[in-house]
C-alpha cells in the first residue's frame, strides 16, 4: 500500500510513498511553503505500482468497480 499526501493550501501532492516518508515530505512542504500553517490536506491511499502512476488515472478502475457494484445492488433489490 502506498500513500499520496495532498497539501490543503495549494495543489501540491507527494508522489506515491510509504506512510512515514509521505508524512515527512508533507511536513517538509508545509515548512517550506506554508510556514506557520499546521499540516493539513488529505491522504490518498492506493497501490504503488499499477494504480499509482501519478496522473490520476488510478481512480478510474475504482470508479468503474463502484458503479458495477451499484448496478448489481440495484438489480438484486428488484
Ligand atoms: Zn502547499
Amino acid at each position: 500500500m502506498a500513500f499520496r499526501y495532498w497539501c490543503g493550501e495549494c495543489g501540491f501532492r507527494t508522489s506515491w510513498l510509504g506512510r512515514s516518508e509521505g508524512e515527512r515530505q508533507q511536513i517538509e512542504h508545509y515548512a517550506r511553503r506554508h510556514p506557520g500553517t499546521p499540516p493539513g490536506g488529505h491522504v490518498e491511499a492506493g497501490r504503488s505500482r499499477d494504480g499509482g502512476c501519478g496522473c490520476g488515472c488510478g481512480c478510474l478502475p475504482l470508479a468503474v468497480v463502484a458503479l458495477l457494484l451499484l448496478v448489481l445492488a440495484a438489480a438484486c433489490h428488484r
